[in-house]
C-alpha cells in the first residue's frame, strides 16, 4: 500500500512562497491498499484528489475542525452524477455528525448541503473495529478539543497509525505508544515548537519530541510529523529536521507518496 500527502498544513490552508516545500492545503492524505482508495480526512488538500476510482473511494474523518473537513465543499468527485463515496464520521449517532456537517454546509456559509450535491455521499459511523474491503482499521480517542479520533489501519500485513490533532501528554503516552506498536508508518502531529508547546498544553496538539518519544516506545519504523503549523516556513522545518538528523523522522511534504 502506499500513501499520498495531499494536504498537511494546520488549522488553516496558506499560499506563501516561504512554504512551498512543505505545501499549504490542510489536513488530507490519500491511502492506496489494492482496490481500495481511503482517505484520511477532507482538509483543503481533497481538492486536488483524483476522482475516478474502480471502487467508490471513502473518506475517514478524524474530528469535524474545519481544516479537515472544508475540502469536501469543492471536491469535484461529489459533483459527478452517478458517483458514490462514502464518508466515515467519529462515532456520534449518524444524524448528530449530519447536523454538525450541516452546520457548516448550508445557506448562508455555503450554498449547498453535501448531501444535495449530485454525486451521492454516503455517510456511516466509524466504530471501534471495522473494515473497508481488506483494509483493518481500529480507532481510539485521542486527546482534542471537542475530540478527535486515532485509527490505525492495516492491509496485508503493513500498517500505519493516523494520529493527527493529538496530544498523547494528556491522552497517555504510553496509550498511543501501544496503539502504534510496530507499525511502519506514524503521521503524528508536530504542530508546535517545544517553546510554543508550555504556553498551549491543552489545545490538542504536540511536538516533534514528543513524536520522537511515540516512536522510540512503539518500535514503529518510520515517523512523519504533520499538521504543520501555518506561520512555520519551510526554513524552520528543515532547520528542526536537520537537528533531529535521523532519515526515517521527516516532516510531511505536500505531494510526496510514501510505499509501505
Ligand atoms: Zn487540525
Ligand atoms: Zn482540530
Amino acid at each position: 500500500m502506499n500513501l499520498t500527502v495531499l494536504g498537511t498544513r494546520g488549522s488553516i490552508p496558506i499560499g506563501r512562497p516561504d512554504s512551498m516545500i512543505f505545501g499549504g492545503q490542510t489536513s488530507c492524505y490519500m491511502l492506496r491498499a489494492g482496490e481500495e482508495t481511503i482517505f484520511l480526512d477532507g482538509g483543503s488538500g481533497l481538492i486536488n484528489a483524483p476522482t475516478r476510482f474502480d471502487k467508490p473511494p471513502s473518506i475517514l474523518l478524524s474530528h469535524f475542525h474545519l481544516d479537515h473537513v472544508i475540502g469536501l465543499a469543492m471536491y469535484p468527485r461529489l459533483l459527478e452524477k452517478g458517483s458514490e463515496t462514502i464518508l466515515y464520521c467519529p462515532s456520534l449517532t449518524l444524524s448528530g455528525a449530519r447536523e454538525i456537517l450541516d452546520g457548516v454546509f448550508s445557506p448562508p456559509l455555503w450554498p449547498l448541503s453535501l448531501t444535495e450535491y449530485t454525486g451521492t455521499l454516503t455517510m456511516r459511523t466509524m466504530s471501534r473495529r471495522f473494515r473497508i474491503g481488506d483494509v483493518s482499521v481500529e480507532t481510539r480517542a485521542g486527546f482534542h478539543p471537542g475530540g478527535a479520533v486515532v485509527m490505525r489501519l492495516e492491509y496485508e500485513g503493513r500498517s500505519l497509525v493516523y494520529a493527527t490533532d493529538c496530544e498523547p501528554d494528556l491522552m497517555g503516552m504510553a496509550a498511543l505508544a501501544a496503539f502504534s506498536k510496530d507499525t511502519d508508518l506514524l503521521l503524528f502531529d508536530a504542530q508546535y515548537t517545544e517553546n510554543e508547546y508550555g504556553k498551549r498544553i491543552g489545545f490538542g496538539h504536540a511536538t516533534a519530541a514528543i513524536g520522537l518519544k511515540i516512536l522510540e516506545c512503539s518500535g514503529a519504523r518510520q515517523l512523519r510529523l504533520i499538521h504543520h503549523d501555518p506561520q512555520r516556513t519551510d526554513a524552520e522545518l528543515l532547520a528542526i529536521e536537520k537537528q533531529i538528523g535521523r532519515e526515517n523522522i521527516r516532516f510531511a511534504r505536500e505531494g510526496e507518496t510514501i510505499c509501505l
